[in-house]
């Protein structure tokens, strides 16, 4: 088939591999000049390795390992941990995390030349009995067989579909940082989940001396901005235990980058003809779970296996978009509730066995499942 995707995130990148993969025609537009280079650190969990290593990538070499991630109050207190290495072990791919920069990288690197088109910003889509057709800001039209949205949160070809007002601010926003901070947790593979009253905090090692930390707190969109971020942050998490304090007190205000938790309520079949979604545009989500970028692997594979069948163009896209669905619904309930709303007293807290992570990975993953019967 002669495929057209939009966007060239993690979503459309990997679907192109697939899709090449399984003998098809792919064309990718992206609307930005070139590849993305910046961005802040993502938790690769063992599902979306397992799918790298489908389409012949690693991250082996980037990013740092996590094998647990332990969840603390803000005093200091263990409530639970969780036990990565085990599920880890039980799948053969590890949960890495990587700044973003190099998991574009690694999608990009295997691609054809000419299959990613830069500078191509979709303004509208529209299909007939034989097609699809993308029109572009310059002017120009592409047509082919099917058409993939990958293209984000602010999705032209989910408006389409959907019309407007379907994606809706969450409750929480995030102010992160991706830096060389050098405190003991940065050389682990040690995660730490701190909650309290005043929000969440989150440190993860990131490889090179890096370390990612982020902290949630309510947030709307009529909020405003406050004019020092950092100073504020401190103001509100500064009294918290080490290393929390220790990583405000090393931060730079030029490391801070906010984004609004944004989540959509997912329908049981998100395309229509031979349109479809992958990824954020179909699932966009607050970063709760660390599952976007995964569930947009597992949108890129399944994606593949349901296009290899015979048959109607629509009727495999539909077929996709119900495998997708019992798994990427539960992980968007469940990353609608922010860590900062996880405040269960530490003595029930560590009821939850460590390896809990284990079986909740196979429920969120198509390729766990499959791979595991
Ligand atoms: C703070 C934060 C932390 C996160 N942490 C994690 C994590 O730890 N683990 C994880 O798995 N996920 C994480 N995520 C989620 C993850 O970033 C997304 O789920 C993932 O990037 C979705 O990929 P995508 O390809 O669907 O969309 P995107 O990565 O947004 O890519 C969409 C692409 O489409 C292009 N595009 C948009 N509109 C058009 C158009 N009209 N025409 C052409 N091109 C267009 C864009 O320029 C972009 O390149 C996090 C998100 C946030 C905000």
């Amino acid at each position: 088939m002669d495929v057209l995707v939009i966007g060239a995130g993690v979503g459309g990148l990997a679907i192109a591999h697939v899709l090449l993969a399984g003998g098809h025609r792919v064309r990718v537009y992206e609307q930005a000049p070139e590849r993305r280079t910046g961005g802040k650190a993502l938790l690769v969990w063992s599902n979306g390795n397992a799918i790298l290593d489908d389409l012949g990538l690693s991250l082996a070499d980037v990013g740092a390992r996590i094998d647990r991630i332990d969840a603390l109050t803000s005093t200091g207190r263990l409530r639970t941990t969780m036990d990565l290495a085990h599920a880890a072990a039980r799948y053969g791919f590890p949960t890495r995390a990587v700044p973003r920069r190099h998991l574009l990288d690694r999608l990009a690197a295997g691609l054809p030349d000419g299959v990613v088109r830069h500078g191509m910003a979709c303004r509208d889509v529209r299909q007939d009995a034989d097609g699809v057709t993308a029109t572009f800001a310059d002017g120009s039209t592409a047509t082919g067989d099917v058409l993939v949205g990958a293209d984000g949160h602010h999705s032209v070809v989910r408006r389409r579909l959907w019309g407007e007002g379907t994606v809706r601010p969450a409750t929480f926003g995030t102010w992160q940082g991706l830096s060389p901070i050098d405190i003991e947790i940065t050389d682990t593979t040690r995660h730490l989940m701190i909650s309290g009253p005043e929000g969440a905090c989150g440190l993860m090692p990131a490889g090179d001396g890096l370390l990612q930390w982020w902290f949630d707190v309510r947030w709307s969109p009529a909020d405003p901005r406050p004019a020092a971020p950092l100073a504020e942050l401190r103001r509100r998490f500064g009294h918290w235990r080490s290393p929390v304090s220790d990583v405000l007190a090393a931060a730079e205000e030029e490391d801070l980058e906010f984004f609004g938790h944004h989540w959509n309520k997912v329908p049981a079949v998100w395309g229509a003809g031979r349109i479809t979604l992958a990824g954020d545009a179909a699932h966009t989500m607050p970063p709760t779970l660390g599952q976007g970028a995964n569930q947009t692997l597992e949108d890129a594979w399944v994606l593949g296996r349901a296009l290899a069948g015979e048959g109607d163009p629509a009727a495999r896209l539909r077929a996709y978009e119900r495998a997708r669905y019992p798994h990427i619904s539960l992980v968007s309930r469940l990353a609608r509730r922010n860590p900062a709303n996880w405040r269960t007293p530490p003595m029930l807290a560590r009821l939850i066995p460590e390896t809990v992570q284990t079986r909740m990975l196979a429920r969120f993953s198509n390729r766990l499942t499959t791979a595991t019967g």
